[in-house]
């Protein structure tokens, strides 16, 4: 079976991966062709095509949004950086360090990756409304899985982009890399739980497609269990 963009709504699109890759959400807004993580970067060609598929292509991409910098989510922004001009946008926390030359957090030594070194235009905090015009999304910081780790509401979609803090089946992210941080990510699954949307696009598994909230508590009550909090 090949793998290819599923349709969640108009313009919006999500990739299950089947490899090291992260998830992959597209969405196009106008003249906005925007990538929400981009894999490890490994398959870079077949993603090319999955893109080409739906009407876009690697070089036509003009904005990456990451949920987190790890190496499975950025590492294919290099590709993207060497076909086109996209700007990149990460949560502050982690934007910084690697503005600053310092690569640790992507864990892309770990994985014997190698990253060059990368320059974040949009550097995002809690609340930051990315306008894309028609598609507009908001930024919540859920730290616990990564020190910069972000939801992302698409407004007025019921659609939320959950990166690594939150999976289905009452998963959620590991928070034994550095900056992670257990009480953290248990506040942020409490917080997303809180939160009101219906679809939920994680960084790995399948997406959540019907009853995302359900998912969300479920999650939450499982780390809270986990965690004895
Ligand atoms: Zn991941
Ligand atoms: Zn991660």
């Amino acid at each position: 079976m090949i793998n290819v963009f599923d349709k969640i709504a108009d313009s919006i699109y999500f990739l299950v991966s089947r490899s090291m890759d992260s998830n992959i959400t597209f969405i196009q807004s106008g003249d906005h062709h925007i990538l929400v993580d981009t894999g490890t970067g490994m398959n870079y060609a077949a993603l090319d095509k999955y893109l080409q598929n739906i009407g876009s292509s690697h070089s036509s991409i003009t904005d990456i949004v990451l949920t987190h910098s790890h190496i499975d989510h950025i590492g294919g922004v290099i590709p993207l950086v060497e076909s086109g001009s996209p700007k990149i946008h990460l949560h502050k926390a982690e934007a910084e360090p690697i503005n600053n030359g310092n690569m640790n957090q992507t864990l892309a030594d770990t994985f014997g990756a190698d990253l060059p070194p990368l320059n974040i235009e949009g550097i995002l905090e809690e609340g930051t409304i990315l306008d894309f015009g028609d598609i507009k999304m908001k930024v919540y910081h859920t730290p616990g899985h990564s020190l910069g780790s972000i939801c992302l509401m698409i407004l007025d979609t019921g659609i939320l982009i959950t990166g690594d803090t939150l999976f289905p089946g009452g998963s959620f992210g590991r928070t034994d890399f550095p900056g992670g941080d257990d009480r953290a990510l248990v506040s942020s699954l409490k917080r997303i739980s809180e939160m009101t949307f219906e679809v939920g696009l994680p960084g790995h598994m399948n997406a959540m497609k019907f009853n995302a909230k359900k998912s969300a508590h479920a999650s939450y009550q499982m780390a809270k269990t986990m965690f004895r909090m």
